[in-house]
C-alpha cells in the first residue's frame, strides 16, 4: 500500500494525466459529474456522480459505422473512434461493481467490440465511501463500500491519501506514480473501514434482503398481483433506467446524411412504450408488463443466467430519481414480503 498526502493529490493527478486522459468527478450546478482533468480541477467529495460512470464504457450514443453506395457497392466504414488511455478516478464500490455486471453482458460471446476496446483501454480508480447516505444498499448485494474494487483503490482520510493495486493495469498506475507517494501500513485504512462499516450498520436500508428473488422464482413472482399497484403510477419515463449504472438497453438505428447512412447506438429504455415494438406488434403492451421486466429482469433473469449474480448494486439513484418515487427497494419489500408497514 501507498500513500500521498492530500495536498499532494494534484500532483498525482498531473503525474496520472501525463500518460493517459485522466477523468474526475466535479461538482456542478446539478451535482457531480466526471470531467477531463486540467490543472486547477478540484475533484468533488459528493457521495456519488449524478449519473453513473457506465458512459466511459457505454456511452449514451455512438456512431458505430458508415455506409456509402457507389452503384451497385457499398462501403462499409468502421466509425469506431481510436481510443486514447483513460483513468477514470473516484469510482465508488457499487459503480466499480457495475462493470462486473457489464462484462457479463457485453463481453460474453459475441463480445461487443465497441464496449470490449474502451474496457481494455480504461483503467478504474475507486474510492471507499466514507459519508454512505439513506438511499445506499449496496451491502444487499454483498457490496463493501469500505473497500471498493477497481484496477486502483483509493482511501481518503483527513489528512492522506492510500492506495492498493488489484490489477496490472493498477499496478502499472501505481509505479507511475511512485515518485509522489510512499510506502505505508494500512492501519488508517483498517480504522476508516470500521468507521464506514458502522455507518452501513445503521442505514434505513441495512436489513434489505434479496430473499425471495433470484434464479427460479420466474413462475411464483411473474403473475404476483403487488405488481398492479406498484406499476400504476409509473410514469414510464425512464429515468430510473438512464441513471442506473447497470442498465444496459439500447436501440440502433440508421441516419441519412446526404452523403451516405450512419448507424448509431443510443440507450433505450425497458419502461418505454415502443421498446419492443416489432414489425408484428408489441409483446408488451402496458406499463404494468414493462414495469415488471424491468425489476424482474434485475432481481430473477439476470442471476439466473449469471451464476446468482444480481443486476442491482444498491447505488441508490432510482431512489433519488425517480419524480414518483418509486424504485427497487419498494419492489423489494413488497414482493419479497417484507412491505412497509
Ligand atoms: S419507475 Fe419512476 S423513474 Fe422509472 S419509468 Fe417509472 S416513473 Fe420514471
Ligand atoms: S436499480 Fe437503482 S439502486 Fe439498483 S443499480 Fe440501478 S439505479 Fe442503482
Amino acid at each position: 500500500m501507498r500513500k500521498c498526502s492530500i495536498q499532494a493529490l494534484d500532483t498525482v493527478f498531473e503525474t496520472i494525466a501525463e500518460a493517459a486522459v485522466l477523468y474526475l468527478p466535479v461538482d456542478g450546478d446539478n451535482g457531480a459529474s466526471y470531467k477531463k482533468w486540467e490543472k486547477g480541477t478540484v475533484m468533488s467529495n459528493a457521495l456519488n456522480t449524478v449519473r453513473s460512470p457506465k458512459d466511459f464504457f457505454f456511452p449514451q450514443s455512438e456512431n458505430l459505422m458508415e455506409f456509402r453506395t457507389s452503384g451497385k457497392t457499398i462501403e462499409v466504414i468502421d466509425k469506431r473512434e481510436e481510443k486514447e488511455d483513460f483513468v477514470v478516478f473516484g469510482v465508488r464500490a457499487c459503480d466499480v461493481k457495475s462493470f462486473d455486471i457489464l462484462d457479463r453482458v457485453f463481453l460474453n460471446e459475441p463480445c461487443d467490440s465497441y464496449y470490449a476496446d474502451r474496457r481494455e483501454h480504461g483503467t478504474i480508480v475507486s474510492m471507499a465511501c466514507t459519508r454512505p447516505v439513506e438511499t445506499c444498499f449496496c451491502q444487499t448485494f454483498g457490496i463493501d463500500a469500505s473497500n471498493p474494487a477497481g484496477d486502483l483503490s483509493c482511501w481518503k482520510t483527513e489528512t492522506d491519501v492510500y492506495f492498493q493495486a488489484n490489477t496490472e493495469k493498477g499496478e502499472k498506475l501505481l509505479a507511475a506514480i511512485a515518485g509522489v507517494t510512499e510506502e505505508s501500513d494500512d492501519t488508517a485504512v483498517k480504522a476508516q473501514q470500521e468507521k464506514t462499516r458502522e455507518i452501513m450498520k445503521k442505514l434505513p436500508l441495512a436489513d434489505l434482503t434479496t430473499e425471495g428473488f433470484g434464479a427460479g422464482k420466474t413462475a411464483e413472482l411473474f403473475n404476483a398481483p403487488e405488481w398492479k399497484e406498484l406499476s400504476q403510477s409509473c410514469l414510464g419515463c425512464g429515468t430510473c433506467t438512464f441513471v442506473c449504472p447497470t442498465c444496459q438497453c439500447y436501440d440502433i438505428k440508421d441516419f441519412k446524411t446526404g452523403k451516405g447512412v450512419i448507424r448509431f447506438r443510443c440507450w433505450d429504455s425497458c419502461m418505454y412504450s415502443d421498446f419492443t415494438k416489432m414489425a408484428h406488434g408489441n409483446p408488451r403492451l402496458s406499463q404494468l408488463e414493462r414495469f415488471r421486466q424491468r425489476f424482474m429482469h434485475k432481481l430473477v433473469y439476470y442471476p439466473e443466467n449469471n451464476d446468482g449474480v444480481y443486476s442491482c448494486v444498491g447505488c441508490g439513484r432510482c431512489l433519488a430519481k425517480c419524480p414518483i418515487s418509486m424504485n427497487i427497494v419498494k419492489v423489494m419489500r413488497t414482493i419479497g414480503g417484507k412491505a412497509d408497514e
